[in-house]
This record gives C-alpha cells, sequence and structure tokens, in this order.
C-alpha cells in the first residue's frame, strides 16, 4: 500500500506560491483527510488517475459533471469535432437552437432555454428572472441549501455584504410549516422559492422530498403569483429524465441545470416555462463563452443517450449495490453506517461520529486502497461504473473498516472539521 505521492507534494508546495490558499473551492483538498491527492492527470470511465499516476475508482464524479464516464468516446467526439469547426464565435451555432429544443422536449416544464457556463449563472438568472417576472424581492431558500458561489448565495459570507443576501427568507426542507412562516413574512414582495430536489448539504444526512413539501412549495408560489425555481444543478439528470420533481406531480416555473449537462463540457442553462418568458427576454444576461459551441454539440451527445440508454437504472442499481455492500462490510468490522438519499447519489457518514474522525479515517484507508470516496459531501455514481468496480471497492471496503477498527483508540478529529462542526 505504499503510494508515490512525491509529484503531488511538489504540486502542492508550487500552487502555495501561485495560487491563493494552495487551492481554493470545492476542489481544495483542505476539508478532507490528508491522504487525499489534490491533483489529477486523467480521467477515463469511472477512474481517476492522480500526479503520481495512482489510479482510483471515482465515486466523486468531478462533483457532479461526470454522468456517462470521463472522456466517453461519442461525447467527446461531438465535442472534438465542433470544435475543429469552431467554438466560441462571434454569434452562436445552429446548435443553440437544436439544444433547446431538445432540451423543452426533454424537460416537462420547459418552454426555453438560457445557456450560460456555471450552475451558478443559471441559479443567479433564475432569481434576476423572477424578480424581473413579479418586481419583487424575496426569495425563499431553504437553510444549508448551496445554490453557489455568487455574493448572493456563497456560504463563506467573506468579502460579502449583508446586503448581498438582505432580502432571502430561510426555510426548513421538508418542513412545510417553516415554509409557511416564510412566505407569511414575505408577504406582498415573494419573487420566488428557490429549491433542491431533494436535500443534499454537506455534513448531514440527505433527504428526499416529501410529497406534500412539493405540493406546499408549489402552492405557496402560485397563492403569491411567485415563481417556483428549481435547483437541478446538482441532482437534474440524474434522478429523473425530466425534471426531478416529475413523478410527485410538481412542475416549477424556472430550472437551473449545470454539471452534467455536457458529460463534462462547460455548460449550464436555465430553463423555464411560458409564464416566466416575457421577464426572461427582458433582463440582460450574458458571457463571453455561454454561445461556445463545442460544449452544446457535447450536450446533445449526452441527452441522446438519455433518451436511449438505461444509463439511469444502471447507476440506481449500481449504487443499491454498492449502499447494500457497504453496509455489510461496516457491519464486519462493527461499525453502522448512515446511507441516505438517492443510492446514484449517496451520502455516506458513520452512524456515531459527531467529530467525522471515523468518516475521515475509512477514507482514507480507502483512497490509499484506490477508491475515491468523500467524507461529507454527497458522492455521484456514474454509468461508467461496472458490478465488477462495485466489487473492487466493497473489496476495499472491507479492509479500510477493519484498519479504521484496529486504529479506533487513537483517531483524532480533522482540526478545520471540528471546528466547523462545532462539537
Ligand atoms: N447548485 C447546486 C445544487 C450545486 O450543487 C452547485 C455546485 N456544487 C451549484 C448550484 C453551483 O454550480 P457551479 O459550481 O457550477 O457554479
Amino acid at each position: 500500500m505504499t503510494r508515490r505521492t512525491s509529484a503531488d507534494a511538489a504540486l502542492r508546495a508550487r500552487a502555495a506560491a501561485v495560487i491563493p490558499g494552495g487551492m481554493y473551492g470545492h476542489e481544495s483538498t483542505a476539508l478532507l483527510p490528508a491522504e487525499f491527492p489534490q491533483f489529477f492527470s486523467r480521467a477515463k470511465g469511472a477512474r481517476l488517475w492522480d500526479a503520481d499516476g495512482n489510479a482510483y475508482i471515482d465515486l466523486m464524479c468531478a462533483y457532479g459533471p461526470n454522468l456517462l464516464g470521463y472522456c466517453d468516446p461519442e461525447i467527446d467526439a461531438a465535442f472534438t469535432t465542433q470544435l475543429a469547426h469552431g467554438d466560441a464565435m462571434t454569434g452562436p451555432s445552429p446548435l443553440i437552437v437544436e439544444l433547446a429544443e431538445e432540451l423543452t422536449q426533454q424537460v416537462a416544464h420547459a418552454q426555453w432555454a438560457l445557456f450560460c457556463k456555471n450552475g451558478t449563472d443559471a441559479t443567479s438568472m433564475a432569481v434576476t428572472v423572477a424578480r424581473a417576472h413579479t418586481k419583487r424581492r424575496k426569495i425563499l431558500v431553504a437553510k444549508g441549501a448551496y445554490h453557489g458561489a455568487a455574493a448572493w448565495c456563497t456560504p463563506n459570507p467573506i468579502g460579502t455584504l449583508p446586503d448581498d443576501r438582505a432580502h432571502l427568507i430561510p426555510f426548513a426542507y421538508n418542513d412545510v410549516a417553516s415554509l409557511e412562516r416564510a412566505a407569511r413574512e414575505a408577504e406582498g414582495d415573494l419573487a420566488g422559492v428557490l429549491v433542491s430536489p431533494f436535500k443534499h448539504d454537506g455534513f448531514v444526512d440527505q433527504e428526499l422530498p416529501a410529497r406534500a413539501f412539493a405540493h406546499a412549495v408549489r402552492s405557496v408560489c402560485d397563492r403569491a403569483k411567485a415563481l417556483l425555481i428549481m435547483d437541478e444543478v446538482r441532482g437534474g439528470f440524474r434522478l429523473s429524465r425530466s425534471g426531478s420533481w416529475t413523478h410527485l406531480g410538481v412542475e416549477p416555473d424556472l430550472s437551473a441545470w449545470g454539471k452534467c449537462l455536457a458529460n463534462g463540457h462547460p455548460l449550464s442553462a436555465l430553463l423555464g416555462s411560458e409564464v416566466a418568458r416575457a421577464a426572461a427576454s427582458r433582463i440582460y444576461t450574458t458571457g463571453s463563452f455561454w454561445f461556445a459551441a463545442a460544449p452544446m454539440a457535447a450536450a446533445l451527445a449526452t441527452l441522446r443517450r438519455i433518451r436511449e440508454t438505461d444509463y439511469l437504472e444502471r447507476m440506481q442499481r449500481l449504487g443499491a449495490q454498492l449502499r447494500e455492500g457497504l453496509a455489510k462490510a461496516a457491519a464486519a468490522s462493527g461499525y453502522t453506517l448512515r446511507q441516505t438519499g438517492p443510492p446514484q447519489m449517496p451520502q455516506i457518514l458513520f452512524a456515531d461520529d459527531p467529530d467525522f474522525r471515523r468518516g475521515f479515517a475509512f477514507t482514507g484507508e480507502l483512497v490509499q486502497r484506490g477508491v475515491y470516496l468523500h467524507p461529507w459531501h454527497n458522492n455521484f455514481v456514474c454509468a461508467a461504473l461496472s458490478e465488477d468496480d462495485v466489487r473492487e471497492v466493497l473489496g476495499a471496503a472491507e479492509e479500510a473498516f477493519a484498519a479504521v477498527r484496529r486504529r479506533e483508540g487513537t483517531l483524532v478529529p480533522h482540526a478545520r472539521v471540528k471546528a466547523m462542526v462545532g462539537v
């Protein structure tokens, strides 16, 4: 189990000089076990190789963008073919029309599309459209939910102003009474409710939406003639081939998409229903790279696979196998796990681990055995994962749980995580 780590260490030292904090944002290893590599050189299918050449079965999927497998030949061929013809040009390519047509076919509520690059672009634009449509200010958001890194929504307020989020009103996910309270607080000034398809916050158990909650969100919006904004950036096309609440009988007015929309190529979108079209055509929104054609070609190829293959059922089946196997492997070493959320987007926490010391030890042991599993963020299954991969993960997990058991008396929490979770 001796892994090479020297290239990663050398890159970290160089990064410390030229990248603030050494690394930033969600891909920084600052809140991960010390054994996790920071830099990766290669990815293919469900696998990653770090800068030292160590291989991993990757259960993070780039935090979501990898849906069908890294470097998928069909999707990347669509991308590179368009790249050779032109990407960012003086005007959009015909693909923008084709992609808007296909997405509005695919997603039940959608009748129009605007394209952008990151999830934050799409959620921010959604809020602007809701305010333009209603000429009101207040947006209800679930406490602890992540909607991006702009000043109005970043979880770390350093450098932002209280004014930036002055018109957000929090409610508790799945709690109808708290939602109604927030709506009363916004009375007469409610522009919209921004909500994720399920509760997928870091460090805590995930929660699927109760049907009554989903309908209450819709009815709060309908009563006030405000817009329901669904943040599909993380869950979109991983829960459903259409909108994530379509199966509950609830459709949003606006939905923000990103991450896996083009299977890893940079593209996000705001989709809207008829009611929001006029407002969406009045706001000014744009970006130098938002119209680039190659990611749109990749998105069209991704959508074809979403329509024509069993990618979703496959991810659900493999996710369920993983969940069942991990529970057994944990039990064999005397541990109980809290595995929550959809099996294809699993949150995997230890039952009795308030400061995350066991979860950190486990994922640290696992990464040394060639499995990249996140200790506090939801993980992601991609359709390129195989049953052999799941068996390999479970074999490594069995060893990792046993190793944690042997170290049980000596485990210490990660200092920054301990401070964050406040135990
Ligand atoms: N919304 C959700 C639910 C997300 O998970 C994310 C990214 N983790 C975002 C919005 C922001 O997306 P991006 O990082 O692409 O700006």
